[in-house]
């Protein structure tokens, strides 16, 4: 019966679907907010990537500066320097108010952490007809770059909904989010601009 109160205090979570704590919620609003603070209002290319990293500081829109290597502010450089944007940015904040104005938004398409007990690609699964939604109704964006292999099954989704226009793809697949090497970022940021210029011709 659905109108019986549930015993258990847990909550189920609209960002991944599972039952969570309320410290699990509290995160995700938080993660919200502060992408909600960058967020502009036409979004040219949407950048999507599997999930949020598992600590709440290193989240992509996070205000404190994750600059230790493979962090949200490398990917954050790599991706203003693909694009053109580099060089003047003195502070995260305005970094991030250089991407917005570049018409850029970053989400993700589980949006939040994945826990290594569960399979991504199930969760995935489970959560793509939400995350179509997201796209078509919510950003709306020109384009969108998929920043992981692991989402290859998404962009066949995207294509199956009828989002294939907006999709770039580099040999029909995802790229993948760089490790911190420096030569897998050159190869990165060489790849972003790649599809970038795909939206302007
Ligand atoms: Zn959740």
């Amino acid at each position: 019966m659905r109108d019986t109160a549930p015993v258990s205090s847990t909550i189920r979570c609209d960002g991944c679907g599972r039952e969570v704590s309320s410290e699990h919620l509290r995160e995700r609003v938080t993660r919200l907010e502060w992408a909600s603070r960058f967020r502009p209002i036409h979004i040219t290319t949407l950048f999507l990537a599997p999930a949020p990293p598992a600590v709440l500081e290193d989240a992509f829109y996070s205000p404190e500066d994750s600059s230790g290597a493979g962090g949200s502010g490398e990917l954050l450089e790599d991706l203003l320097d693909a694009s053109g944007a580099s060089g003047e940015v003195e502070s995260r904040q305005a970094a991030l108010t250089f991407f917005q104005r570049a018409g850029f938004y970053f989400a993700e398409a589980v949006e939040c952490p994945v826990p290594p007990t569960d399979r991504f690609p199930e969760v995935l699964a489970r959560l793509t007809p939400t995350v179509i939604r997201r796209v078509r109704h919510s950003y709306r964006p020109q384009s969108v770059v998929l920043l992981s292999d692991r989402l290859g099954p998404l962009a066949a989704a995207l294509g199956s909904a009828g989002l294939d226009a907006k999709l770039l793809l580099l040999d029909s697949k995802p790229i993948s989010l760089p490790s911190s090497d420096a030569a897998a970022r050159a190869r990165f940021r060489s790849q972003v601009q790649t599809l970038l210029k795909l939206t302007t011709v």
